[in-house]
């Protein structure tokens, strides 16, 4: 059987990973790996999570399997989270295997239904929608989100993908914090773009992975639960991955918003067998976290409170690059973006030269992750850049 296969091209950014890990420079600065790091350079456990943690080790009465939809408590808290829209009873929900797990599942529904349908992705974008629409077989379009020479999104770009684009078709629009750039359309082009799509019969698929990172946990959810409420047909996936902290694990949920609560059951129960014939059910462990959390009043405030202070860190990290700029137009706009990345306007081999002489580690894309940048890096974060991009 091996004999037909060859390696596969390895994974850009775990070169990065394995790079960085080999340099044994001790002021060395990783950039690369998409998850949120406190100042000094930790990826923590939240308390809250560490609190409901240790209530599930004493409480837990059992692991018998859950449920094909997943865990009852994880799938209503979250539905409360996002404020309960008016369309959820015509809304199919699923506990998914993080938010990756929810796209596969929006997009293997999609297919089930319409077996030619193509993904409209805009670029640049997080690479796994593109490596996902691929690996189940369907066309992709790739159109441009975004100008990284004024580091702006293309609403007009969108739109014209959307007029370009067949009736049952998904477009893939990220939530909150867009990644990698961090560029979000404004409330009202994103609005404007999702009425086309709905309009067209394109199938919006709003992948939020980084909710409560953008302007603040409420004004992210509003635009979710209103995104919910706008579509007669669509899917809105919510990765707990980085909002909790639970990367690894693998906790997410998947909206399927369908025209009326007949067509509901029958979404929901596709999506349970298709999750049934991948892997059975999603994971139990962070689900009962996020269950446990989003119950308990005092642990609810407490995780809201634990999220705004990474929100308000990263934003800080932000204004620092901005500070240390030097005038360098490439960051001028990183304190206007949301979430933890940006993408630098870059090439490849500054991107190489970065490591090599300041063992400053990012993705060759130019991709920043900005909550990488521990005390005191920002600056010389700044002064490496303007050495690599200006060389004497
Ligand atoms: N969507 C985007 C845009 C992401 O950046 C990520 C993770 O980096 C995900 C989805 C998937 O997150 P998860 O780890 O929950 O699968």
């Amino acid at each position: 059987m091996y004999d037909n296969l060859t390696m596969p091209e390895p994974d850009a950014l775990h070169g990065v990973m394995a790079k960085f890990a080999a340099d044994t420079r001790r002021d060395k600065i990783d950039l690369g790996v998409g998850v949120y790091r406190e100042l000094d350079g930790r990826s923590p456990i939240m308390e809250s999570v560490r609190l409901a943690s240790g209530r599930l080790a004493q409480t837990e009465q059992t692991k018998s399997y859950l449920p094909l939809q997943g865990h009852p408590g994880f799938i209503s808290g979250m539905q409360r989270l996002i404020g309960e829209p008016s369309s959820f009873d015509r809304t199919a929900k699923i506990q998914t295997v993080g938010g990756t797990g929810g796209i596969r599942l929006a997009l293997e529904l999609a297919k089930l239904s319409n077996p030619d349908l193509c993904v409209h992705i805009g670029t640049p974008t997080w690479p796994n929608h593109i490596a996902i629409s691929q690996s189940l077989g369907l066309d992709v379009n790739l159109f441009e989100y975004f100008d990284r020479a004024s580091q702006s999104p293309q609403p007009e770009c969108v739109k014209a993908a959307i007029a370009a684009a067949k009736t049952g078709d998904v477009m893939i629009f990220h939530g909150p914090c867009h990644n990698p750039t961090g560029a979000d359309l404004c409330v009202r082009d994103y609005w404007d773009l999702l009425q086309s799509a709905e309009a067209k019969g394109v199938v919006p698929l709003i992948d939020a992975a980084y909710y409560g990172l953008g302007n603040s946990l409420e004004d992210d959810l509003e635009r979710l639960k209103m995104t919910i409420d706008g579509f007669s047909t669509g899917f809105v996936i919510l990765s707990c991955s980085k909002a909790f902290g639970l990367y690894r694990e693998r906790t997410g949920i998947l909206f399927a918003v369908t025209p009326s609560s007949k067509t509901a059951p029958v979404a929901q129960a596709h999506l349970e067998m298709i999750g049934r014939k991948m892997y059975s059910m999603a994971p139990a462990h962070g689900a009962s976290i996020v269950s446990e959390i989003l119950s308990d009043n005092q642990l609810r405030s407490s995780w809201i409170f634990e999220l705004e202070r990474m929100r308000k860190r990263v934003a800080h990290a932000r204004c620092e690059l901005a500070k240390f700029s030097q005038g360098m137009e490439q960051l001028e706009c990183v304190p206007m973006q949301k979430g933890i990345f940006s993408l630098l306007p870059i090439d490849a081999s500054q991107v190489d030269r970065m490591a090599k002489s300041h063992a400053i580690y990012m993705p060759s894309s130019g991709r920043i992750n900005v909550a990488g940048l521990k005390s005191g890096d920002a600056r010389r974060f700044c002064d490496a850049l303007v050495e690599t991009l200006m060389p004497a």
